[in-house]
This record gives structure tokens, sequence and C-alpha cells, in this order.
């Protein structure tokens, strides 16, 4: 891919992809939705239009849902490229996962183009996503052939044994936000348990999502193994989490629309992941070592313009040092750049002028703090794009709008506190719970905090702990339910079965 910025600052791509951006992948296939209605999809570093997608609705749902649930059939027919996916052993299984990981090593930087042109992500970040998005196939890969039951002890006369089985066709719907890596997630480990899986990426970002399904095509994935149908989430989003033949639901997105999903969800009574918003802080004590800590206080919510589930947009300091954390902050903000995504400045756009209307409708509400710094937006960008400058807000009140709502935008706001038990209760005082961090030399109070703080994961001397695929990821509270990473996604991924023998 080719990239060039002329003198109008509108960013061109040659795109030179081995499928139709317009089309969906179902049974294996490349092919039109069956409506033949498509979507534009838009570049957010200057506003231009980038491709087409399709616009896939109920009837490419059910083709996709369809084709998952003939791949599961072990007792039909041989499907044309060979065995079918429900005939797969799991070290088989395994195998096809660890050379989809190797071909997305392969194609780096294809995919790290493609996802920062359509997301308007720096690529660095970008670039890590895609090293995230092989090292979750790597980690699946390997773990295919290690899930298993166990034998239980129990009556004379008995054996009893549990099967760990796949649940059947799951249903992925996913944001744009960081499609690659939660697609690595969600649908690696999927498919590691046997699942067969029908992905709907979101309308505003699916480039990344359509090649990683020529990825499993092209590493050998039976057809009908792994689906993708683009579309809004009204209409195809909708239609895959109400339809009858879906087994288990993931969902990654908005508390507004998980909310809706689970009660879709709950009319075909299938279990559902949820992995919602959140509204994370980092608290740091005077013993912290400031140093060490300034660098993830202010990246954590400013990586990915802020558009990220785990950002850190709540930062609550200790009185004691509070201007000085406050001035090293803002001297960080001051540095910060935000320009077109290939450009690889600090930040990128935000996805949409949807999104950035919706986080400049936050700067309006922004009386009684105080905005102390903001980073600048460069020249080079280009005005139809959707730019909005990081700003760093000090905040004397816990409850205020914009310490309580999730932006998803370049925003944090800091808070002071004066004693441990303030800082927990500041902390815990919002309805998310998703990741938290504690910054504190003082290792009584690290395990304290560890236990007292309500989220899913919490880092201690660090935030995110270089978001390892290994570390089990969730929320609790309106963040969601359920946990996608690590072994514990493959127990998410599956269900058990006792089998109970009775042989006197
Ligand atoms: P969103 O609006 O909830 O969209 C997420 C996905 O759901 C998209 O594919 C969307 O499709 C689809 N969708 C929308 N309405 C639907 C409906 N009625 N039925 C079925 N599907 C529907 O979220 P977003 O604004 O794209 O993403 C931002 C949110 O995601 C934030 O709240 C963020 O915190 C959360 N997030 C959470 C995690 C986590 O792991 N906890 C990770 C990343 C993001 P279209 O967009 O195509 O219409
Ligand atoms: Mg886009």
């Amino acid at each position: 891919m080719r990239y060039t910025i002329d003198e109008n600052k509108t960013v061109s791509m040659e795109i030179l992809l081995p499928f139709n951006t317009a089309h969906c992948f179902i049974d294996g296939l490349w092919q039109p939705s069956i409506r033949g209605n498509v979507i534009q999809l838009r570049n957010p570093s200057d506003g231009t239009v980038l491709c087409e997608i399709a616009a896939g609705d109920e009837k490419d749902i059910n083709a996709a849902v369809n084709a998952a649930t003939t791949a599961l059939d072990r007792a039909g027919k041989e499907g044309s490229g060979g065995a079918r996916w429900g005939s797969y052993t799991a070290l088989e299984r395994g195998r096809v996962l660890s050379r989809m990981g190797q071909l997305v090593t392969q194609n780096i930087e294809l995919l790290a183009e493609l996802e920062a042109t359509d997301v308007g992500k720096p690529l660095t970040q970008a670039r890590a996503d895609v090293v995230a998005l092989a090292r979750y196939l790597e980690f699946y890969a390997g773990a295919a052939d290690k899930v298993h039951g166990e034998t239980l002890p129990y009556l004379d006369g008995y054996t009893v044994y549990t099967l760990r089985e796949a649940h059947g066709v799951t249903g992925h719907i996913i944001p744009w936000n960081y499609p690659m890596q939660i697609i690595g997630r969600s649908v690696g480990a999927a498919l590691t348990m046997g699942n067969a899986c029908v992905l709907k990426p979101a309308e505003d970002a699916c480039l990344t999502a359509l090649m990683f399904a020529e990825i499993a095509r092209q590493a050998g994935l039976p057809a009908g193994a792994l689906n993708v149908v683009p579309g809004t989430g009204e209409v195809a989003g909708s239609a895959l989490a109400s339809h009858v033949g879906v087994h288990h639901l993931s969902f990654t997105g908005s508390v507004e629309v998980g909310e809706k999903i689970q009660s879709q969800a709950a009319g075909n009574v299938v279990p559902v992941t949820l992995e919602l918003g959140g509204k994370s802080p980092q608290i740091v004590f005077e013993d912290a070592v400031l140093d060490e800590a300034l660098p993830f206080l202010v990246n954590a919510g400013i990586q990915n313009a802020g558009q990220t589930c785990s950002a850190s947009s709540r930062i609550l300091v200790q009185r004691s040092i509070y201007d000085d954390v406050l001035n090293a902050m803002a001297e960080k903000y001051r540095a910060l750049r935000v320009g077109p995504a290939i450009a690889d400045y600090d930040l990128g756009p935000l996805i949409s002028g949807m999104q950035k209307q919706r986080v400049e409708s936050y700067f309006a509400q922004d009386k009684q703090l105080q905005l102390i710094a903001s980073g600048v937006i460069v020249d080079e960008a280009h005005t139809g794009g959707n730019y909005v400058a990081p700003r760093l807000y000090a905040c004397n009140d816990e409850h205020h709008l914009l310490a309580q709502q999730e932006i998803f935008g370049p925003v944090q706001v800091v808070i002071p506190f004066q004693t441990e038990e303030q800082a927990i209760a500041i902390a815990n005082g919002t309805e998310f719970g998703l990741v938290a961090s504690v910054w504190t030399a003082n290792g009584a109070r690290q395990m304290r905090m560890a236990k007292r703080l309500r989220a899913g994961q919490v880092f201690i001397n660090n935030y995110g702990a270089g978001g390892g695929v290994e570390l089990p990821f969730g929320g609790v509270g309106k963040s969601g339910h359920g946990r996608e990473k690590g072994f514990e996604a493959l127990y998410g991924f599956s269900t058990l079965k006792t089998v109970a023998a009775r042989h006197g």
C-alpha cells in the first residue's frame, strides 16, 4: 500500500488488497451482500471516502449462521475445501490458528496501514495491534490441545468425567476502536474451542476484519468456520444478536447497546459476554516514584485518542503532591501533537464527525473544572479530519459529569484525595469497573487496594501490564461481565458436559 499527502492535506491511499472491500465473507467465499447494498467508508484523517463496504442485513446474517452451522456438522459430507471444522481435533485447530498467526505477522505492514487509515490510529499504535493479534493467535494455538475436562470421584460403581465442548455458533459484535485486538481475543478463543464464528465488525472500521477473513482463508480455515458480515449495528448486528441459530454472543461496545444485546440474547436464552465501557482510575500516593508513573498517567489517557475502553480518564492524586503531578502532566500535554494517522503523531483523529461532536459536547459542560493544558493539532491536519486536541482538567468534584461519564476522547481529569479510604471511595464511585491502578511504594497498601478496588484488573505501579494476551480481562458493574483473554476466555467460549457412567 502506498500513501501520499497532497497539498490539500488529503491522504491518498492506493489499496492493493486480495479481496473486494464491498464483499462479505461467507462460507469461505467473498460475495456481495444478498441485497447488494453498500456503505461508504470514510478516512477519519481527512473525511474523504476510502472505499465501499457491504451493508449486510438479516439475509446475509442468516446465510452466515447457516454456513457456520454446516461447518460444525460432523456427520455431513466433506465440504468442498476438505474436512469440516467440526471434525477437526484440538491439535488440528491449534495448527490452523498457528498458521493464521504467522500470516498475520507476514502481513504486519499491510494490516497496520489498513488499521491506521481506517481507525485513524497512529501507525505505531496500529502496528502494536497487529503484533497483539498475532500473539493472541499464537497463544490460543498453543492452548488448543491443553484445555480439558476432569474425572470426578463419585459413588462406588460410577465413573464420572466432564467434557469441554464448543457452544456451537458464536456471534461476535465488535467496535471500531481496536478491531484486530478484539478479533484476536474473541474470535481467536472461540475458534480454539471449536466454535464456528459469525463476526459483525463496526461499520466505521472493518477493513482489518475483512483482511483477517482473507488470512484465515489462506491459512486453510475450513469454509464456514469464520464468516464476516459488515453492516450497521441496527440491521446486521441486531439480526445476529437475535438469531435463533447463535449459541453464544460476545459483544464489545457501549453500555447502551450492550443492554440491548443482553435482552436479545435473553430471548433465545444464550450466554453473553459483555465488554463495555469504563472510567478507569490511576491512584497516585505521595510515596509513588513519579518519574516512573508520569508516562503511564498520560499515555493511558491519550492512547488511540482516548477511544479505549480501558483508557485511564481519571487520575486521583494525594493532596500533598497534587500540584507537582498536575504540573508535570501539563508539561507532557503541551508537547502532544495531533495529526494524520499515517504521519504517526501522538494522537490521530477521532473515528467520526459524530464522535468528535460527542466529545466536544463534553467540553461545553466543563464549568467548575479548570482547563490546565491542551495538546496541539498540527498544521498538516486536514480540516475535514476529526481532530480534537487532548485536554487535561483539574477537578475538585469527583461527581462532575466529566469525572463520571465515559467520554471516549482524549480527556483526563485530575482529582485530589487525602486518605487511602477517600481514594478508594472516589475510585469506586462510578457505575463502571473495568481496570484500576495504584502507584505506591507501600506493599501493605498495594495489597489492600488490590482487594478493595472494584475492577476486573488492578495494576500496581504500572498501567495495563503491556496488554498481555495471557491476562483475563473484563469488567464488573456497567463495564460488563464475562472474561476474555488468557485461558479464562477458553472457558467462556465452551460449555461443560458431565458424563456419569454406572458400571457396577
Ligand atoms: P457501540 O455503538 O456499542 O458499537 C459496538 C458494535 O455494536 C458495533 O459493531 C455496532 O455497529 C454494533 N451495534 C450498534 N447498535 C447495535 C444494535 N442495536 N444491535 C446490535 N449491534 C449493534 O460502541 P462504539 O461506539 O462503536 O464503541 C465504543 C464503546 O465500546 C465504548 O463504550 C467503549 O468503552 C466500548 N469498548 C469496550 C471494550 C472492552 O473490552 N470493555 C473494548 C473496546 C470498546 P455499528 O457501529 O456498525 O453501527
Ligand atoms: Mg473508518
